[in-house]
């Protein structure tokens, strides 16, 4: 220790500390007021081997030890992230600790490849953290909940009050198990959110900074995972019947502390669903999460030739919303969207299980009814017809539609069909719109 460092602690010890007091299993400030939790033993390791002398600076929350050190009122905080909002009054050690942080949803949503794909998805986080400040100004797309805990945002998406949150791996692990949550699962992690756990020494204090560097530079890898390992206890073998979930957690800790196998078993497993994930999204209209024209397009292929080669009925109903445009014109385009969510929704639910719903482009959608006749087709587009007329939809005033009927011929490609179709409905905009129109008749091959 050099002579002006001596001089350093002997004017300043013990060292104010404040700490987070509320942060398990990082650090809390314990029934007796003692520090504890991780940053605490690693913070002990570090006072030890510098022969330095922490004494805490009491507080309640978070935000109160923030002020408390922006006051001036602690030399020092235990653990926390470098931000460009911090560095307004800190300087930072190198870390002491680094987790990843992962991205946290229910398990029904798939794997997370981009958050910036996510539009509009809900995020809820604690208020008042580096993860807030640094995601509300990378993802600016996402929709932020502030909460007052990291509880009380793992719950809110476990209790789909929230679609996601972004959480340090053993804090959310070690959650997760006490809450009995097990309906959250990782689906994915940013690039670039580790959390670097560091100390925050007030700027004008740089030799405390540096005196604390050569502590932090003397703990080692087993120092730091002894630590972990004493305050996230993932006791196994105590449990009769191991959930599943639990398993996962324990799978997706494993892997992100860097287990090999572990870690490429989890790879495939998401590059499987990213692949899967991709497949649906290219075949699927994210307005009203139909089918688009390219997801018909090859199933709809076969089911011609199939009708044609068993001589079986196939009609396709085109449906093309009646001056759609006035209510973009007088509602706006978000309103339009919203009518061709619920016109979605609706054609959907009134179709049997077998029939495809495709939105086919702007406001004009196709029904492939299977098994069903030229007769029985124009019935099927009519109830649909007299079902749009009376739905309440979420603009102001009635919605129609105009539909054409088609149905497949000796010799018809998907084309030729759709043309016929296209052409009914053309004649049913002309005929006065909300109607139907049949085909124009052959002279002959009709099947069956
Ligand atoms: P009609 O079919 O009865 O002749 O009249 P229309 O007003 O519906 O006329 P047209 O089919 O020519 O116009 C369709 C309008 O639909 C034009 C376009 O701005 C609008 N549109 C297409 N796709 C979307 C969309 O995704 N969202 C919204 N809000 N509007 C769309
Ligand atoms: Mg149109
Ligand atoms: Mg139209």
């Amino acid at each position: 220790m050099s002579e002006s460092e001596r001089a350093y602690l002997n004017a300043h010890s013990p060292l104010s500390l404040c700490v987070d007091p509320d942060w398990w299993p990082f650090e809390v400030i314990d029934a007796n007021g003692q520090h504890d939790g991780i940053a605490a033993d690693l913070l002990a390791l570090v006072a030890q081997r510098q022969g330095l002398q922490f004494k805490l600076h009491p507080t309640r929350t978070w935000e109160e030890s923030l002020a408390a050190s922006q006051a001036g009122q602690c030399r020092l905080m235990s653990f926390l992230n470098r931000t460009p909002e911090r560095e307004r009054w800190l300087v930072f050690t190198e870390p002491l600790l680094t987790d990843p942080n992962v991205l946290i949803t229910r398990e029904e949503h798939p794997f997370i490849a981009d958050l910036g794909q996510l539009k509009g998805a809900t995020i809820a986080l604690p208020r008042g953290t580096a993860m807030m400040e640094r995601l509300r100004t990378d993802y600016p797309q996402l929709q932020f909940i502030g909460t007052d805990s990291e509880t009380e945002a793992l719950q809110m998406v476990s209790e789909r009050r929230a679609d996601l949150t972004l959480r340090s791996l053993i804090v959310a692990a070690h959650t997760i198990k006490h809450n009995g949550w097990f309906n959250l699962k990782i689906a994915g992690q940013v690039p670039g959110y580790d959390n670097q756990l560091r100390m925050g020494v007030l700027k004008s204090e740089t030799t405390l900074r540096d005196l604390l560097n050569k502590g932090i530079a003397t703990l080692t890898a087993q120092d730091r995972a002894r630590a972990v390992d004493r305050h996230v206890a993932i006791n196994v073998v105590s449990k009769v019947g191991l959930d599943h979930a639990v398993v996962r957690w324990l799978l997706a800790l494993l892997a992100l502390l860097g287990v090999v196998a572990v870690t490429s078993l989890l790879w495939m497993r998401r590059l499987q669903q990213l692949n899967a994930q991709l497949r649906t999204l290219s075949q699927t209209d994210a307005l009203t999460g139909l089918l688009n024209r390219h997801g018909l397009e090859g199933s709809f292929a076969l089911d011609v030739e199939r009708a044609q080669r068993f001589g079986r009925p196939l009609s396709v109903l085109m449906f093309d919303i009646d001056h759609f445009k006035r209510i973009n014109d007088s509602q706006g385009h978000l309103m339009g969207d919203k009518v061709l969510a619920e016109l979605g929704r609706l054609m959907q639910s009134l179709v049997r299980q077998v029939d495809t719903v495709c939105r086919w482009g702007g406001e004009e959608f196709v029904v492939i009814c299977h098994e069903t006749s030229a007769e029985q087709a124009v019935q099927q587009a009519e109830r649909l017809l007299q079902q749009v007329r009376t739905h309440a939809f979420p603009h102001q005033g009635p919605l129609t539609v105009s539909a054409g009927v088609a149905t497949v011929r000796a010799g018809d490609s998907v084309d030729s069909l759709l043309a016929r179709a296209d052409e009914a409905l053309y004649r049913a905009k002309r005929g006065g719109r909300d109607r139907v129109c049949a085909e124009a008749a052959e002279p002959s091959g009709v099947l069956p």
